[in-house]
């Protein structure tokens, strides 16, 4: 069902005031060095919102320098853990406080539900923040016995300046994911947003000056990847680098660090994860798990589930209940509380997925809901099923980060893992079942970061998210995304006339 598309009918929420658009660097707003700008779209409509500084190589150069001042004599990594945390928290406060407007401003943005917005993009933005704020004070070397001519303990040190090159899809989320745990840590940092929704991290940066974050340990440098993000990938004087985005991009930050310092690098990359429905599931629980695992924001989503492997006993009542619950799903404008689904975040995205749609009914798989764009303007589609679909047809096997759903049939629990695992990526998978043996089997056969029994995209901030294969290595969230900041250094001393 669509609902009135881009032409602001049933909306119900005021526009955002644009208030941060220039590079945050070193405590400052501050133009880029060329004075150069580029565009930031609503994709709604392809109107322009906002001109925004587009940083360069030469900016990158200014906030990895007052991120280097800021590491190597500033206040924060000689902080105690407790007073970095008290700081973390009222960077939080201040998040919830603003919460109204950041929610407008991320929906406008990246084209989400605001509905969801708020309780998933910034409720999840705060929650980190909150997490790893309690973390800040509890990071603890070892004491090592060694032989009894020697003892040793470790320290956990601050990286240094930390790279953190995040995506549109979640832009809030992926903010925090990154700095929470960085600050936590006590590193310094160079933030480059995406260049299709770069407001929310400007409007961070303000809050963390407000927080009291000092100068130049938090800079955002808005701009586009092969310029302002391959200058923090291959500078000489970033420590380590933590990513998200595609696997193509993951790559090239991986050769940068190569031919530059050898920074230790974490990527969270792309998916194709598999949801796996046996014969004995409850069919509207699995209904509904497949419809928001691939097209929750509009499935732009590194998790979304978009092959979907069926048992054949259930196959025929799920596709049939699954078009009936599609009859009710609204495709509009995200500020319409009624909206399930919002436009693709730009009109790069949003042909790219049509391309992939087509290619799909051009492979002979079959248009079960959806397979076309919807409304007059903006970059909206209509939530795909296809069925008949084969392992080998392209939109079976690629990341297609849009509402295309995949549904395949299965027979055996072999025959299930073996092409659950068919893929190069490993990010995230779900089974749903009420056989305990079966779920126990599938979870510990599935090569993947994350596997889901009976629940998709059940994360938090204290639930390790990162992938295996293709889609990356390093953790963000749980504790182990502390890691990624902390390098461990050995220390060791004499130890004399030991009685053991
Ligand atoms: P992208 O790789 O094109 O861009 C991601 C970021 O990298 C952006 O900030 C971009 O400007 C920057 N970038 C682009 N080229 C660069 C370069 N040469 N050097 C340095 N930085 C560069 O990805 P995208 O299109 O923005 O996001 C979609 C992809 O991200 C999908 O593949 C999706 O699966 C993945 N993703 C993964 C996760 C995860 O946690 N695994 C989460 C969200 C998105």
């Amino acid at each position: 069902r669509a609902a009135e598309n881009g032409n602001g009918g049933g909306v119900c929420m005021e526009m955002p005031e644009i208030r941060y658009t220039k590079l945050f660097i070193n405590g400052a707003f501050v133009d880029a060095v060329s004075g150069k700008t580029f565009e930031t779209r609503d994709p709604r409509t392809g109107d322009v919102i906002a001109s925004i500084a587009e940083g360069d190589k030469e900016d990158v150069g200014l906030a990895v320098k007052a991120a280097r001042e800021a590491f190597d004599h500033g206040k924060w990594p000689r902080m105690p853990g407790s007073e970095r945390g008290r700081i973390m928290m009222k960077y939080a406060d201040l998040v919830e406080q603003h919460a109204e407007e950041l929610t407008l401003l991320e929906s406008l943005d990246a084209g989400k539900p605001c509905m969801a917005t708020r309780a998933v993009d910034i409720g999840t933005s705060v929650r980190s923040l909150r997490y790893f704020a309690g973390a800040a004070d509890k990071i603890h070397g070892e004491t090592l016995k060694m032989s009894r001519q020697f003892q040793g303990h470790t320290l956990r040190e601050p990286m240094g300046v930390a790279g953190l090159i995040i995506p549109w899809n979640f832009p809030a989320i992926m903010f925090f994911a990154k700095v929470a745990p960085a600050l936590a840590a006590g590193c310094t940092m160079v933030v480059k947003p995406a260049e299709q929704t770069p407001l929310s991290a400007l409007y961070f940066a303000h809050l963390a000056e407000q927080a009291g974050v000092p100068d130049g340990v938090i800079n955002v440098v808005t701009g586009f990847g092969p310029t302002a993000g391959a200058a923090i990938a291959s500078h000489m004087d970033v420590d380590m680098v933590s990513f998200t985005g595609s696997t193509a991009v993951g790559r090239l930050i991986m050769e940068a660090s190569a031919r530059s310092n050898l920074k230790p690098v974490s990527l969270e990359l792309g998916g194709k994860s598999p949801l796996i429905i046996f014969d004995d599931a409850d069919v509207d629980i699995a209904v509904e798990l497949a419809i928001s695992a691939n097209f929750f924001n509009k499935g732009e989503a590194c998790i979304a589930a978009s092959r979907v492997y069926l048992q054949e006993g259930i196959y025929d009542r799920f596709v049939k209940k699954l078009a009936q619950r599609m009859e009710s799903w609204v495709v509009g404008d995200p500020f319409d509380p009624r909206v399930n689904q919002g436009p693709q975040v730009d009109k790069a995205q949003y042909e790219r997925v049509l391309n992939y749609i087509d290619h799909g009914k051009r492979e002979g798989a079959t248009v079960l809901t959806g397979g076309k764009p919807c409304g007059q303007r903006g970059y909206y589609i209509e939530p795909t099923v296809f069925t008949d679909v084969k392992d080998d047809m392209i939109i079976a096997k690629e990341e297609i980060f849009g509402p295309v759903m995949c549904l395949m049939k299965f027979t055996t629990v072999e025959e299930a893992i073996a092409r659950a695992n068919n893929t190069r990526y490993g990010l995230a998978a779900g089974v749903v079942t009420k056989n305990i043996d079966v779920a126990n089997r599938m979870t510990r056969s599935i090569r993947a970061g994350v596997v889901w029994v009976n629940c998709y995209f059940a994360m938090d901030s204290d639930c390790p998210f990162g992938g295996r294969k293709m889609s990356g290595f390093g953790k963000d969230d749980g504790m182990h995304a502390l890691d990624k900041f902390l390098a461990v250094k050995a220390v060791v001393t004499p130890v004399y006339d030991s009685p053991w």
